[in-house]
Order: C-alpha cells, then sequence, then structure tokens
C-alpha cells in the first residue's frame, strides 16, 4: 500500500472504530482528549512567551522537514471526538506531509505529541529556569494523558497512524484501537 491508501484506510477505520464504541469509553476518550488540548495549549504558550518567532521565520521550520509517522491514531482521536476535520496530508514531496504554506497544518492543541514537546536549543535557550519549569510540567502531563489513553485500550499508539495500520490492520487483520479483539478495560 503507498502512504496515501494507507492513511485513507487508517482514517476510515478509526473513524468507524470511535462510533462504534460503547458510550462510557466514548465519554472517557472525550475527557482525556480535552485534557490533552489544554496540555498541548499550555506547552505552545510556554514556547510563544518566549517570543520565538523570529528565530523560527529565520530558521524556516528546519523541526518539519520529517515528520510523516508523527501522527498518531491518539492525535486522531482528539479531533474525532469534536467532529473536526481531520487534516490533508500530501505525501507528494519529500518534507513533511502536514506541512502546509504558512506551517503546521494542526493548531497546536491538535498537534502531534513529538512535535509539540520538541524544542530545539536555540528555542530553548530563550527560556529561563521558571519557563523551563513550566515547559517540563507541560509535557509531564501531555506524556501521562497519552499513556492513560493507551492503558485504556490496553495499545501503545506511539508508532504512528502509517506504522499501526500497515502492522494491525494489513498485516495482522485486526483493529486499530483494539477493540472487538478483546474486552476493554473502562475504568
Ligand atoms: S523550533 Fe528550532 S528547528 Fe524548529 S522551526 Fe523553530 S528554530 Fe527551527
Ligand atoms: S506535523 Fe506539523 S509540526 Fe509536526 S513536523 Fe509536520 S508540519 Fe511540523
Amino acid at each position: 500500500m503507498t502512504d496515501e491508501e494507507l492513511w485513507r484506510t487508517g482514517i476510515d477505520a478509526l473513524a468507524c472504530e470511535y462510533r462504534a464504541l460503547p458510550p462510557t469509553l466514548r465519554e472517557r476518550v472525550a475527557e482525556l482528549a480535552e485534557r490533552v488540548k489544554e496540555a498541548k495549549q499550555a506547552l505552545h504558550d510556554c514556547v510563544t512567551a518566549v517570543n520565538v518567532g523570529a528565530i523560527c521565520a529565520d530558521c524556516r521550520g528546519e523541526c518539519c522537514a520529517r515528520g510523516k509517522n508523527h501522527v498518531t491514531v491518539i492525535d486522531l482521536l482528539v479531533c474525532l471526538v469534536e467532529g473536526r476535520e481531520l487534516v490533508v496530508p500530501s505525501f507528494s514531496h519529500d518534507i513533511c506531509p502536514y506541512l502546509g504554506e504558512n506551517g503546521c497544518q494542526m493548531a497546536p492543541p491538535y498537534r502531534p505529541f513529538t512535535c509539540i514537546i520538541f524544542n530545539c536549543d536555540r528555542v530553548e535557550g530563550l527560556m529561563g529556569r521558571s519557563e523551563k519549569d513550566r515547559l517540563y510540567k507541560a509535557e509531564h502531563r501531555l506524556r501521562a494523558l497519552y499513556g492513560e489513553f493507551e492503558k485504556l485500550f490496553g495499545k501503545r499508539f506511539m508508532a504512528g497512524l502509517l506504522i499501526i495500520c500497515e502492522r494491525d490492520l494489513v498485516r495482522q487483520g485486526s483493529t486499530l484501537l483494539g477493540v472487538g479483539n478483546r474486552v476493554i478495560k473502562e475504568s
């Protein structure tokens, strides 16, 4: 399968699996999704507070050169919960498929975990002790929330949608969320 086909197969399957979740599980997913968005926004605020605009503009987005496997099932679930339109990737070029003309196509609360926690040395160098503390606390919160998602479904999701789609759907004929294969813990 091409990346385009894997993406399409993956998001169609994820939307179906999400809709088929028991209501109590969907509620828990929605609750976690809300907290994930808040933690991502908090991380973004830590960075914008030190005025990185000029540095990032000058560097022209070096850290967005590769990102094909950064979008995870969890990042997509956060969008599905609120019926938000999903990012439209372009796999026809050699840079991150989610990069648009004006930067990342995803707003900060919806950006992949790997992207939202990353700051290069130039950006971290602008931060004082208290700003770094705030940043690390927000990252810790976000990491814990992704862990909660994985605990909820009893599955690792950090590998990225395309990889999980190829492994679980295409090769194993399984599901993305693991629902249907076994009983999900709803705690
Ligand atoms: S975070 Fe660093 S590598 Fe990424 S765009 Fe900004 S300056 Fe460039
Ligand atoms: S997903 Fe967005 S933030 Fe992440 S590498 Fe791609 S364009 Fe950059």
